[in-house]
């Protein structure tokens, strides 16, 4: 690109330099042009005035000296006079075309360039009150002759300017891509770079891409640990139980207890495999969500009833409350979310906990509240019980069948449905989520 930039550069360069000659040349040369004949028209007219024609014609006046050539010919084209040659032996004038111009109009030019292109010969006609015609005429350079004339000092000059040119073209191009390959060599140190006002943006866009694939580099690493990890847990506790009975190690009751912890650790794998499997179906289809009207007062209703039996289990009051509304979504990750903040409410309860779940609008927003007045959540983690695998206290967590996804499952569904969540809680309080449609 550099080498396509400075050749462009260049190419435009020549071409201006060579135009610019050209036209110089041209017009330098149209002024030239129109400066002789007003000296060939003052001449003429002098001559006219001062009745030297007659003297011309007696021979007692040489214009050699000016070296002017003076012709006077007839109306009916025959040269009377020339002062450069015997006008008996000049054949008819009357067509030339400077002598014809000025038998019609009163006054003619013209410019008759030799054969070798170096001398040009400009006259120029009038006509005088006898009606015979006076033409002076006189020879200089011709556009081609200044031209080859001029040509050497014009290709010096040109090659300087070229010279110039390529300096100035190289050093532009350098300050247009330097930033650019020292950005591609150490995106990291992209502040040290010393750049230009319309590159920032760019530059600015590459750099949080950067830092986007770092991140996403480094959260599908720590995601890939974490889940090896979690996955490692059980399945080493149904190796050892599992390794126990097929050894003959156990009795009649531990073979009871062994195969409850296998069930156990299985069920959690199982669990655990399911969310894992449902975040990456979420990263898929990131593009293609169907959206839904429904009624959330419905929804959230039946997930509430699904999870009356758990809370009856966990000795917690289920309430439910609200108004009908009804909202565009996907109506089946709608469920999760309810479900998932819900069961998140019963198990993370005190003892005769109750947890509010209500539907309402407020002017164009419906609001789903889940609240709690269980155990509460400490500021710091507040933060950060949204990242994978991150749980608060992680024996309860595990005790009560949590994998640490499910707050992850639901940020990630509620940013695909166009919604946003909003947090409160204090240790030993409660805990109160606000899911905004
Ligand atoms: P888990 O499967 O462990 O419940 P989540 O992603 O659903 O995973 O929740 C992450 C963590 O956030 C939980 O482990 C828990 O510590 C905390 N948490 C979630 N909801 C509540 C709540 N209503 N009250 C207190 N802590 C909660």
């Amino acid at each position: 690109m550099k080498k396509k930039i400075n050749m462009f550069l260049l190419g435009v360069g020549a071409l201006t330099i060579i135009l610019t000659m050209i036209f110089s040349v041209v017009v330098f040369y149209g002024l030239f042009k129109t400066e002789v004949f007003e000296n060939l028209k003052t001449y003429a007219h002098v001559l006219e005035s001062s009745a030297l024609v007659d003297d011309i014609v007696n021979n007692s006046y040489s214009s050699n000296i000016d070296n002017i050539r003076i012709t006077l010919i007839s109306s009916d084209g025959t040269v009377k006079y020339d002062s450069y040659a015997n006008s008996l032996e000049m054949e008819n004038h009357g067509a030339r075309v400077e002598v014809a111009q000025a038998l019609s109009v009163g006054e003619g030019t013209s410019i008759r360039t030799s054969s070798t292109m170096k001398i040009s010969t400009f006259y120029y006609a009038k006509i005088l009150p006898d009606g015979s015609v006076l033409r002076v005429a006189k020879e200089a350079r011709s556009i081609w002759s200044i031209f080859s004339k001029v040509i050497p000092l014009m290709m010096s000059v040109a090659l300087g300017l070229f010279a110039i040119c390529m300096f100035i073209s190289h050093l532009l191009v350098k300050s247009f891509v330097a930033p650019i390959e020292q950005l591609a060599n150490n995106m990291d140190d992209y502040c040290s770079i010393s750049t230009y006002k319309e590159l920032v943006p760019f530059i600015n866009t590459i750099n949080k891409q950067h830092e986007d694939i770092l991140k996403n580099a480094k959260l599908r690493q720590e995601f890939t640990a974490n889940v090896s990890h979690e996955l490692k847990t059980p399945l080493t506790s149904i190796s050892g139980y599992s390794e126990l009975i097929e050894n003959g190690m156990t009795n009649e009751v531990d073979v009871v207890r062994f195969a409850t912890e296998i069930h156990r650790n299985s069920s959690r794998l199982l669990t655990m495999i399911n969310d894992i499997i449902r975040l990456s179906e979420l990263d898929v289809i990131d593009m293609q969500v169907q959206f839904e009207e429904f009624d959330l007062f419905e929804v959230a209703n039946n997930c509430v009833n699904m999870l009356r039996v758990n809370a009856m289990k966990n000795i917690v009051t289920l309430n439910f409350s609200g108004e009908h509304c009804v909202i565009q979504a996907n109506k089946g990750m709608i469920e999760e979310v309810v479900y998932n903040l819900c069961d998140n409410a019963i198990r993370y309860n005190v003892k005769n906990g109750i947890v509010f779940v209500s539907i309402h609008q407020i002017e164009n927003d419906v609001i789903l509240t889940v609240k709690d007045n269980g155990i509460g959540i400490s500021k710091e983690n507040q933060e950060r019980i949204f990242e994978r695998f991150y749980r608060v206290d992680k024996s309860r967590s595990k005790s009560t069948g949590g994998t640490g996804l499910g707050l992850a499952i639901v940020k990630h569904i509620l940013s695909q449905n166009n919604a946003r969540m909003e947090l409160e809680s204090e240790i030993g309080v409660g805990t109160e989520i606000r899911v905004i449609f």
